[in-house]
Formats: structure tokens, C-alpha cells, sequence
């Protein structure tokens, strides 16, 4: 694998690896130049972009606590809460930059759960995963690779474990194992940043039992190993992506979400240096916990970014069409910031409240990390509500890029869709296609159950929420005998 420094050679190392990828049936030979993921290696080519850029160096880059090199921060592990906001920080500005999902964070999430994690486990069972892991995050750092986070298997029958299925292969488990290694079998599902990553880390997406310690498998991979087949999702309105022009894509340049694809494991080789974790079931929970709750706290820092433009384009839009000073615009503006700068507020407040693991990782405050995304799966639908209020019915009604450049219809859409004092139609038609491309069906989806569906928070933020202790406050307070102590 080689050395990425900058953009250009992201790009470069994808088409050097050339991952085996499905779309519509058909092989993608690459995924660089073909129009349906362009978009999104465009949007992950902007966390290697700003990284060696030198306005942004100390929000992208940082050093590592394994070899004291500079890195991009999308490799390294949390040392302390100052490192977490920094994180969010970050994720903020390139929501702000791509209007859309850049796919890395799964990946730096993966390494950070897997860091405390195999620590963990090593105490225990006194295995060697921690410094099997520290050697492949030298590797990933050294290199300044992209990684998939492979969590979310397709589950079957929900109501089952995964030794209970009818196929057995329907959560990914080992099949088979000697002296050089293992061999891993079954799919990872709706997985953002899949085809332009350079390697792909497994973990379980569940807790598991004793009976299922073969699904108890944490390994590396790198994205083009055998066995490994990748078919590419579709997304609303996608066919506009092979349109000549791309104004009606929305965000021609960045596409819409982060290009999600299903992964297939079909007996791939992972070599015992790149396993992290192998049947020991008791340690699949915590690790998803982790996971989960440290991918969940980037919300309010990415989804604040895209928010962020889609609040920049209900004003223009509401300008262009002399509705600027209008009282219940400027109402509606100030409630998607108010709902922004809340998402924005919870994240931070997860990184200010976390604690060190006992391996050095600094760990989000699980709570608030979780009531952070909790709050995206409503206020996204919020805001996006108030931008398509503000816009108005063009967002579904307005004619094509194609009726614009036409010679027969183009001078009616000119004048008809011409916004106020002299806006022309093509600039009131672009910020229109880009609000209907962040409020759409499919970012919608991502923000409901990027990171989990709601329901798997409500679980987390149940158990985390103390309740036997705040009855005992309300008891005391209450004056029942047995409970009166208050200091
Ligand atoms: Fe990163 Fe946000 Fe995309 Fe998740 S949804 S990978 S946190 S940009
Ligand atoms: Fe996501």
C-alpha cells in the first residue's frame, strides 16, 4: 500500500487497489472516475485535502502517541476530552465544506473502540490483540489509510441470535482457522465509505452469548482480498448522476450521503497478526457500546456542518425569491440555528464529560453521546422541514437542468423561474436542487438510522440513566422513611 499524502494521491491508491464493486448488476472497474461513487471519494478526498492544506493543519493533523509522527487526525486515538472536540470541530467544517457524509470517521471510530477493547480483553486472557492492533494502527497512521468500520450484519430473523438462524452465515462469523490464521464468512450491510476505503474493520453488532463465540471476530482486511465482493446501494434520484451537467444532483461535486454499499465475506484469509478479536463473546457488547457511542457523538459535529449550508441556502433561496426581510423567515432561520447549535452543543458536551479507559483511550460520555444522536433523528427532520417551508414547491416541481439548456423550453424556465432583481433562474434552480438533495428521502434515512436507528439509543440512554438513584432523590425528597438521608 502506498504512502497517501494528499488528494490526488487518495485517489491514485484507490485505483491501485481496485476493489471488486457491483452497481445495477454491473462491475465498477473504478470507482474514481465512475459517476455514481465519484461524488463520494470527491467528499472523503477532502479529509486528505484539508490535511495538507496549512490553514487547517492543527484542526487535520496531530501526533501520534505510538511514534510521535505528525498524522491525519482521522488515525489517531483519543488521548483526552481536548482531542474528542477537536474531532467535532473538525467534522463541523468538512459538513460545512462537502454539504454531505466523508465517510472516514467509521473507520477512526472502529480503531479507537477497538484500542480500548482489545486492551481489555488482553488483561483477561492475557492474548496479544492490543499490540497486534497498536502494530496495525502504526501502519494505517504511517500510511495514512481510510478504513470501513464493517458493523451492521443483515440479522435474518431479529428475534433470534445468530447460531439460532436458519442460514448461518447471516452475521459474520469465523469458518475456519490454522496456524497462519482465519477465515471469515458472511456480509456487512448499509456500509458508508465501503468502495473507497483501503481496508475494512469487522467487529460484532451485537452482544453475544457463549453458544455464539464464532460471531465474536474483530480483523482487518484489506478492501481488493479475495472473497470479498462489494454491490453498491442506490440512492433517490441517482440515474441524475450519469446527466449531462449534474445541476440536478444538487451537490454536483459531493453527491448525497456516504455512497453505502454491502459488503461480502466469502471465506476471506485474514492473517492472525490482523485478528483483534476471536471468540472472546463477552467482549462483543462492550465493543459495539464503545462503537456505537463514539460514532453517535460525530452527529452534532457533522450533521451540524451540513446543517450549517442548508441554513446558508434557505437564506439565499429566501432572498432570491425578495423574501429576505420577511419576519417568519427570519423566525424559521433562527430555529434551524437555535436546533443546530444544540446538535453542535450536545457533542461537545459528550467529548467535555468523557473519561480515559483503562488502555489511554479517552472515552465520550456514553449518555450524552447518545442523546446527541438521539436529537439528529428529530432536529434533522426539523430543519429540513423549515428549509423546504422556506423554499417552497419548486424543491418538487421545478423542471430539469435539461429543460434549462434546452433550445425549445429554455427561455420559459429563464424567465419563469427568474428569481427577485435579476436573480437568474439557474442560480435559484441550484440552491433549490441542493436543499431537496440534504432534505431529501435518502439523507433523511441516514439521519434516522446512521449510527443506529433511534431505538438502539433509547436502549443505551435507558440503562445509562441512573433511574434507581434518581428515585431514591425523589424518595428522599418525598420524606419516605428509609430514604430520608440527603447528604
Ligand atoms: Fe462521519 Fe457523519 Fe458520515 Fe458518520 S455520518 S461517517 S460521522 S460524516
Ligand atoms: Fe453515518
Amino acid at each position: 500500500m502506498m504512502r497517501v499524502k494528499n488528494a490526488g494521491d487518495y485517489r491514485e491508491s484507490l485505483q491501485e487497489l481496485s476493489p471488486k464493486v457491483f452497481y445495477m448488476g454491473k462491475r465498477i472497474e473504478d470507482v474514481v472516475t465512475h459517476p455514481v461513487t465519484r461524488p463520494h471519494v470527491n467528499s472523503a478526498a477532502m479529509t486528505y485535502a484539508l490535511a495538507s492544506s496549512r490553514k487547517y493543519q492543527d484542526l487535520f493533523t496531530t501526533t501520534s502517541h505510538l511514534t510521535g509522527d505528525r498524522i491525519n487526525r482521522f488515525t489517531h486515538i483519543f488521548r483526552n476530552a481536548e482531542d474528542l472536540i477537536t474531532k467535532v470541530r473538525m467534522l463541523r467544517l468538512l459538513g460545512q465544506k462537502t454539504g454531505t457524509c466523508f465517510q472516514r470517521c467509521v473507520g477512526l471510530d472502529a480503531l479507537n473502540a477497538l484500542y480500548s477493547v482489545t486492551y481489555e480483553i488482553d488483561e483477561k486472557y492475557k492474548t496479544e490483540y492490543h499490540s497486534r492492533l497498536k502494530e496495525y494502527l502504526k501502519y494505517v497512521q504511517s500510511n495514512n489509510l481510510m478504513c470501513v468500520g464493517g458493523m451492521t450484519d443483515p440479522k435474518g430473523d431479529r428475534s433470534l441470535p445468530p447460531s439460532k438462524q436458519i442460514d448461518l452465515d447471516l452475521y459474520l462469523h469465523m469458518s475456519g482457522k490454522n496456524a497462519k490464521g482465519i477465515t471469515i464468512r458472511g456480509a456487512k450491510l448499509h456500509q458508508t465509505g465501503a468502495v473507497n476505503s483501503h481496508e475494512i474493520i469487522v467487529m460484532p453488532t451485537i452482544a453475544l452469548g457463549e453458544e455464539d463465540k464464532g460471531y465474536a471476530v474483530a480483523a482487518a482486511i484489506p478492501v481488493n482480498s479475495p472473497g470479498i465482493t462489494m454491490i453498491f446501494g442506490r440512492q433517490s434520484n441517482d440515474s441524475r448522476k450519469f446527466e449531462e451537467g449534474g445541476m440536478d444532483i444538487g451537490n454536483p461535486r459531493f453527491g448525497l450521503v456516504g455512497g453505502e454499499a454491502t459488503i461480502v465475506f466469502d471465506d476471506v484469509f485474514v492473517p492472525w497478526e490482523r485478528v483483534f478479536m476471536c471468540g472472546e463473546h463477552e467482549f462483543a457488547g462492550p465493543l459495539v457500546e464503545r462503537f456505537a457511542s463514539i460514532h453517535r457523538q460525530n452527529y452534532g459535529g457533522c450533521k451540524g456542518g451540513i446543517a450549517d449550508v442548508l441554513i446558508g441556502a434557505s437564506a439565499a433561496i429566501a432572498e432570491y425569491q425578495g423574501l429576505a426581510k420577511v419576519s417568519h423567515i427570519r423566525d424559521k432561520l433562527t430555529e434551524m440555528i437555535h436546533l443546530t447549535e444544540t446538535l453542535y452543543g450536545t457533542s461537545i458536551a459528550a467529548a467535555v464529560e468523557g473519561k480515559p479507559t483503562p488502555s489511554g483511550m479517552f472515552y465520550v460520555n456514553a449518555m450524552l453521546a447518545n442523546v446527541s444522536k438521539q436529537n439528529i433523528t428529530r432536529f434533522m427532520f426539523e430543519i429540513c422541514r423549515l428549509a423546504t417551508d422556506i423554499a417552497g414547491g419548486l424543491l418538487a416541481t421545478m423542471p430539469s437542468e435539461a429543460d434549462l439548456r434546452s433550445p425549445e423550453v429554455g427561455r420559459y424556465v429563464e424567465k419563469y423561474f427568474a428569481g427577485a432583481a435579476g436573480v437568474p433562474a439557474e442560480h435559484r434552480m441550484r440552491v433549490a436542487r441542493l436543499i431537496e438533495n440534504i432534505s431529501g428521502g435518502t439523507a433523511l434515512v441516514e439521519a434516522m438510522h446512521g449510527a443506529g436507528s433511534p431505538q438502539a439509543q433509547r436502549v443505551m440512554i435507558y440503562r445509562q440513566g441512573g433511574i434507581e438513584e434518581k428515585k431514591r432523590l425523589a424518595l428522599a425528597l418525598a420524606g419516605i422513611a428509609g430514604y430520608e438521608k440527603t447528604e
